[in-house]
């Protein structure tokens, strides 16, 4: 078939019954490529055409040609009133639509004209071919008269029997039902030949005959006649010896054979026999009889070959496919046109049939394959090489047992000598209990294959970088932990890494250089790895690693040293050179543990630990850390308490001019008075406030409070009234969005004018929100309240981010001041932000001034302002409120 798909869908389409089905198509699909079917309508005496609704050919067989003179292709596609000359082409077409439609007149003598001119007579009979629900052809039979010279009656009666032969062709292209078809045949012998007896005999493998149908015998169907061909003396032997029909006169005188037994019971006289061809030979024969003394005429002869010759057809084709597809027409040809393989096997596991697509998918040739062995062939051996033995078949197996069986993976073996994988259904022939032999039906599952091995890939796969993700991690972590546990050998480390500013990468140079440096870290992550180290990527810039260290304990710090190391050369990417850096967080030995997801979350500790040292560092999980991971546990709790209980309070430490030492105003910093551990640091709390999100009522309660205070101040003391009151505002609180809004409740609340109001923000939070705190600092300073940056210094400020925000003020960071006069490397950084600030207009404020010295550094720099312990700790409220100065 030329395409598989095509023809799969016009067979949908007559499954349904479509409307929509092409005639053309579905005859083509029907008839078309079916060389058995073609054979019959070929071999039939009678010109044959199969026609659409419209009248045009769809096919013509040999004979017609003949009549036509036309070659039989040339006529396919033109309308069959270009062959009619007594009538016109409109009244033609009309008669034959409305024979179509069920009416008749088209059973008559029509005039043809012939390629060379001649006009002949011709005799027409129709057959109504039934395709699909509301598609219908027709098959008209067409004789030459003049060839006849025929009387009346013998006209008719031609006619009549070439209705039967196209209502039986009919019958055999649209039923897989051989068993049905040879007992119509045998019924329409009876009453069209006007005779007693006819019946089909199917020639036993022993010289037996076995009555499979038949009409006005003394025997039941299915009777067997034992040697009836083994001897020459029988007529089952002379009629396989006679190359056609052969006319018995009489029974009674009969010399060329001896005349079968039931025959003569029946009391039959006269009769005629011929040869129905099967697969492998001869099938059998198909006789007529009659107790009448009577001459079998020359188109009886005819009538019944052209039937022997449709059995032998339909017998040819069946046989194995028949019991496939039963009476199952669609099943014949989906056999036919599926990309499924399938063939069949007897008792003995030899090939019966194979359909275009085993052939196709094996590559041998249909032809070639009935008889062989299919293990043979292409079960031979399995993908190493090593032999498959016939006992380990599946297929065999059925063929012992009867029991059906789905492989759905297995290799066959093409005639080329490569292999593709298989999968297959085997299925028993059984008929009367006994294994006939079997069907199995294959397919080619080289892709299914492919779409599985990359859905496991992506499945257990990091897309960006080709690693393994987080998935595949778990699943060797828990094997790894499980090895360990039952006493095996191992000792596994687990290793989680964070790429230290990352963010900062993908916010300032895009996603796109973002990800290729992620893709190239992962390289380098695997280059530095020894083989046996499962390495993933867990999202974002975090990676898991797990190292077998063997019995090299320790080895992980080994590793996360290996990467320091690795790291210290630059990744480069465009013009950009980058220096990365990592924190390693370690478990140095997974035993001990219950789950995976007490290594992961240790390592994560280890790894916070390492970050909060610094970039580049690795931390190995220990006692303390757990400790200190629970610990946090506990002030969570803590803390939401104190919140209600108020045991946070504010202290304040003053702000001072650098020249004059005068103060402008104070630094707003929580305490926690805990009723245990007595007054804790924010350094303790404010972290587990971030990530616990106890940080908004919080930073609620720090606003509340310390504009309240302020504005109290301002009240009660008239040297207040140019001070501010500046407030720590954390990351979380930034991103909530709503923090003008907060902020301007607040400044209701308690009365204070915005511009006694400084909200202070790490400068490493504005670059990593910048876009979002442009936006939203732009409302803050609208409503009138001051900005200031935070620990500038420290986080990677862009000049231009910067120009953009609408702060007021830098914080130089105390690491740049402590020790400012005896470090140039500090007073440099000192002495740029003091440049920067005053570029940009801002005020500079330096943190935690607690020498003389520094004091005297920053003055030459031309810093204005200042905060430290030299001037004042952060104090209690009523403390801090002496450090409010007099008016000038
Ligand atoms: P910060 O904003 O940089 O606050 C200044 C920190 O430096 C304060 O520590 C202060 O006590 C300390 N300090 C001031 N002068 C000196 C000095 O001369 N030498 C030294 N060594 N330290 C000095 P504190 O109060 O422990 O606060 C630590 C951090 O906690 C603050 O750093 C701030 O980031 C955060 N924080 C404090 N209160 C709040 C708050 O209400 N909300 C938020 N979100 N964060 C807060
Ligand atoms: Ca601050
Ligand atoms: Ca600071």
């Amino acid at each position: 078939m030329g395409n598989p798909d095509a023809t799969q869908k016009h067979i949908e389409q007559v499954m349904d019954g479509g409307d929509e089905a092409d005639p053309a198509a579905v005859f083509s699909m029907v008839c078309g490529d079916h060389e058995g079917v073609h054979a019959f309508l070929n071999a039939v005496a009678v010109g044959m055409a199969v026609m659409d609704e419209q009248g045009r050919l769809l096919w013509a067989n040999k004979a017609l040609g003949r009549i036509l003179d036309r070659a039989p292709a040339s006529l396919t596609g033109q309308p069959f009133t270009r062959y009619v000359a007594d009538m016109d082409p409109g009244q033609a077409l009309d008669l034959h639509r409305r024979y179509l439609a069920g009416g008749s007149g088209m059973t008559k003598e029509w005039t043809a004209l012939r390629r060379d001119g001649r006009r002949v007579p011709v005799y027409v009979s129709p057959g109504r071919l039934r395709i699909s629900g509301d598609t219908t052809c027709s098959l008209i039979c067409v004789t030459d008269l003049t060839a006849q010279g025929e009387n009346k009656e013998a006209l008719t009666r031609r006619a009549f029997q070439q209705g039967i032969i196209s209502e039986i062709g009919l019958f055999a292209l649209s039923s897989g039902d051989i068993l049905g078809l040879m007992r119509k045949t045998v019924l329409l012998m009876v009453s069209i030949l006007d005779v007693e007896m006819a019946e089909v005999m199917r020639l036993m493998p022993d010289g037996a005959l076995r009555l499979e149908a038949g009409v006005g015998s003394p025997d039941p169907e299915g009777t067997i006649y034992p040697g009836q061909a083994d001897s020459g003396q029988s007529m089952a032997a002379y009629l396989q010896s006679a190359s056609g029909p052969v006319i018995m006169e009489d029974y009674a005188g009969e010399t060329r054979f001896t005349v079968p037994d039931v025959f003569l019971r029946a009391g039959m006289r006269s009769g005629v026999g011929m040869l129905i061809h099967g697969r492998d030979g001869h099938y059998g024969f198909l006789g007529a009889h009659t107790s009448k003394k009577r001459v079998f005429t020359e188109d009886d002869v005819h009538f019944l070959q052209s039937l022997a010759n449709v059995l032998s057809e339909a017998v040819t084709r069946t046989g194995a496919e028949a019991a496939l597809a039963a009476s199952n027409r669609l099943g014949r040809l989906i056999l036919e046109a599926v990309g499924e393989g399938i063939f069949g096997i007897d008792r003995a596991g030899s090939i019966t049939f194979v359909n275009p697509a085993t052939a196709q998918l094996t590559g041998y040739p249909a032809e070639k394959l009935a008889g062989e062995d299919p293990h043979a062939l292409w079960h031979h051996s399995k993908p190493d090489g090593k032999p498959f033995p016939r006992s380990k078949s599946p297929i065999l197996k059925v063929l012992a047992d009867g029991r059906r069986r789905h492989v759905r993976e297995d290799w066959f073996w093409r005639a080329d000598g490569r292999i593709f994988p298989v999968d297959y259904v085997v299925t028993p022939l059984l008929e009367d209990d006994q294994i006939r032999g079997a069907v199995v039906a294959f397919r080619d599952i080289t892709e299914r294959k492919k779409a599985e091995k990359a859905l496991t890939y992506q499945a257990y796969h990091d897309e960006l970088t080709g690693l393994y993700n987080r998935a595949f991690f778990i699943e060797r972590l828990e094997r790894a932990m499980r090895a360990t546990k039952s006493g095996g050998r191992g000792h596994f480390a687990v290793m989680f890494l964070d790429i230290d500013d990352f963010k900062f990468v993908n916010d300032s140079l895009g996603h796109t250089v973002g990800d290729r440096l992620l893709r190239g870290i992962a390289m380098r992550l695997w280059n530095t790895l020894d083989p046996g180290d499962v390495i993933a990527r867990f999202g974002g810039d975090e990676f898991a690693v797990l190292v077998d260290g063997r019995d090299v304990p320790g080895k992980g710090l080994a590793t996360a040293e290996r990467i320091h190391e690795e790291f210290k050369k630059p990744a480069r990417i465009d013009e950009f050179e980058f220096y990365v850096t990592a924190s390693i967080g370690i478990v140095d030995d997974v035993a001990g543990y219950e789950g995976v997801d007490e290594v992961l979350r240790d390592a994560d500790t280890a790894m916070f630990q390492a970050k909060s040292r610094g970039k580049g560092n690795s931390e190995v999980f220990d006692r303390a850390m757990h400790d200190r991971a629970s610990e946090r546990l506990h002030l969570v709790t803590g803390l939401r308490r104190a919140l209600e209980h108020g045991e946070l309070y504010l202290a304040y430490q003053p702000i001072f001019r650098l020249p004059d030492r005068r103060t402008v105003g104070f630094e707003a910093l929580a305490r926690w008075r805990h009723p245990v551990r007595g007054i804790l640091s924010p350094a303790v709390f404010i972290p587990v406030a971030e990530s616990s999100g106890l940080i908004l009522p919080l930073g609620d309660f720090v606003l509340r409070e310390c504009c309240g205070r302020m504005r109290r101040w301002i009240d009660e003391h008239p040297g207040a009234g140019g001070m501010s009151i500046s407030a720590n505002i954390s990351a979380k609180q930034l991103m909530q969005g709503d923090l003008a809004a907060r902020v301007g409740r607040v400044l209701g609340e308690t009365g204070l004018d915005p511009r006694h109001l400084k909200l202070e923000i790490t400068e490493s939070v504005l670059m990593e929100n910048a876009e979002l705190a442009v936006d939203l600092l732009s409302r803050l300073r609208d409503m009138g309240v001051r900005l200031s940056v935070d620990d500038f210094g420290t986080g990677y400020s862009s000049l231009s981010y910067l120009r953009r925000l609408p702060v007021n003020e830098l914080k130089i960071d105390r690491s740049f001041v402590s020790n400012m006069d005896v470090n140039p490397e500090k007073f440099e950084i000192v002495r740029a932000i003091v440049q920067l600030a005053r570029a940009l207009n801002l005020d500079v404020c330096a943190e935690g001034v607690e020498t003389e010295a520094e004091l005297a550094g920053l003055l030459s720099l031309g810093c204005g302002l200042g905060q430290g312990y030299l001037h004042a700790r952060p104090l209690p409220a009523d403390e801090a409120r002496a450090f409010i100065p007099d008016p000038l």
